[in-house]
């Protein structure tokens, strides 16, 4: 299928409003939806992480109590649920959990990924590439005086959190109002109406529409709200659903599930033989199928799929995936390539024009500028070769051809050039290959999307 045909397909996928692709899904099976917890450090993220596991019976009562205990005897209770988030961390690498994701558990209609911990030494940089994969972020907020207010000024993690899962392409968010039980607050409306006044006018600069948003206030501590809806003697003024509820109620993006396969590659390692593990962004995976790696164009041989230990047949896009493979070495695989359908791959570049959008920098940006982009699960040098057009932000014109600099804040055409060729698709044609971030020095610069693959003929213009 042309570029061009899958951008259609896609925009006729979109406008099939029932959150189902036409034709081929198996209505019976149970939507896999990935969600990400974001936020500022300390507003509740590992512990309403361990509580929704606890709640949905993934994690048992004698290991909650052996950590309630050791939280305890540190003097540090309420880090019990935290804490066991950590234990699936550590059962994770040691593969005993969910092979993608940090957990995974299902509410009455869906069946949900963790996808990346909170609490990670460099969650920022693993946030993005769980982002890049998240249907829904968790925006978690803390509720407690002074802490909202900490967490949302220039600095705090709030805003560049849901600035990078809207950049990801992450279509819904949920924020979420924690520590409503803590004595500052008791479960007030004000307070709730406060945080949510404040930062709605912000979601919506950064392009959520406020049907896009969820606002749930909660206790990650207590539980309250978060499995059964919050009771009226505790909370008499919130009508809405509990997290999990309004999770269960979410409508799921349709399904690329006609368009040639792509699945990027997220990890691998070695179980009975090498496995892939990635994230099916279109088309359907079959076992037996041959699949091209690109780059650097190997083929590949699907042995065998499993999905949460279980092993499926097939996989359709949103799955997270682990693919026992045949004809590849466990060194030719790395996060960030892409899986594709053999007659129809995604190729691979080492030059591409992004559309820019410089949030933090600490002064002008020239050509020859050098930072780290995340392009899907990669994390590639990346060098400014040339500043093609500065563009307004709101109406999206060129305002100036080939500037000289760019300052912060501003939004820019530039083109790009990688050491590694990397798999990229011009945004419009197909959104999940076409999004990348910018990072330097441990800080989140900007973010970008493709614009175009340039030809020969334009490279040398
Ligand atoms: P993270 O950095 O966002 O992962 O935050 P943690 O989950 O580690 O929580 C930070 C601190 O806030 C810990 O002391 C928690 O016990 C506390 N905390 C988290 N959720 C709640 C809550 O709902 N109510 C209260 N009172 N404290 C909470």
């Amino acid at each position: 299928m042309a570029a061009s045909q899958v951008a259609e397909r896609v925009q006729e996928l979109h406008l099939d409003d029932n959150g189902r692709g036409p034709g081929s899904e198996s209505p019976e099976r149970v939507r896999n939806l990935n969600i990400v917890f974001i936020g500022h450090v300390d507003a509740g993220k590992s512990t309403l992480c361990g509580h929704l596991l606890y709640l949905t019976g993934n994690l048992d009562e004698r290991t909650l109590e052996k950590y309630e205990k050791e939280a305890k005897s540190k003097g540090r209770e309420s880090w019990k649920f935290a804490w066991a988030l950590d234990l699936t961390e550590q059962e994770r690498s040691k593969g005993k959990t969910t092979d993608y994701g940090v957990a995974s558990f299902r509410t009455a209609t869906k069946h949900i990924t963790i996808i990346d911990a909170p609490g990670h030494k460099a969650y920022v940089p693993a946030m993005i590439s769980g982002t890049g994969q998240a249907d829904v972020a968790i925006l978690v907020i803390s509720a407690r005086k002074g802490e909202f207010e900490a967490g949302f000024e220039r600095g705090g993690q709030t805003r560049e959190h849901a600035m990078l899962a809207k950049t990801a392409g992450v279509r819904q968010l949920i924020v979420v109002i924690n520590k409503m039980d803590e004595p500052t607050v008791q479960w007030s409306e004000e307070r709730f109406r406060e945080i949510c006044d404040k930062l709605a006018p912000f979601l919506k600069q950064i392009g959520y529409r406020p049907q896009e948003v969820s606002w749930v206030p909660v206790s990650g501590f207590t539980g309250e709200n978060l499995r059964e809806p919050v009771h009226p003697s505790t909370c008499a003024w919130y009508k809405g659903g509990s997290l999990l509820q309004v999770l269960d109620a979410l409508k799921l993006p349709p399904r690329p599930l006609d368009m040639p396969v792509r699945m990027t590659v997220v990890d691998r390692f070695r179980d009975m033989g090498v496995c892939i593990l990635g994230r099916v962004e279109a088309g359907t995976i079959r076992s037996g199928d041959r699949l091209l790696l690109m780059p650097p164009r190997l083929v590949v041989h699907v042995t065998s799929i499993t999905m949460d230990a279980e092993e499926v047949p097939l996989a359709e896009p949103g799955d997270n995936v682990k693919l026992l493979v045949k004809g590849v070495e466990e060194d030719d695989i790395h996060s960030g390539q892409v899986l594709c359908a053999e007659n129809d791959p995604v190729e691979a570049t080492t030059t591409f024009d992004g559309q820019v959008m410089l949030v933090e920098h600490k002064s002008i940006l020239t050509a020859g500028y050098r930072c780290i982009a995340h392009i899907q699960a990669a994390a590639v040098e990346v060098v400014f070769e040339r500043l093609l057009a500065e563009v307004d932000r709101r109406t999206n014109q060129i305002v100036k051809k080939h500037p000289k600099f760019v300052r912060p804040g501003s939004t820019f055409i530039a083109r790009l050039s990688v050491a590694q060729p990397v798999c990229v698709t011009a945004f419009k044609e197909f959104a999940p290959l076409g999004r990348f971030m910018l990072r330097d020095e441990g800080t989140t610069i900007g973010a970008g999307v493709v614009v175009r693959i340039p030809t020969a003929k334009q490279r040398s213009e």
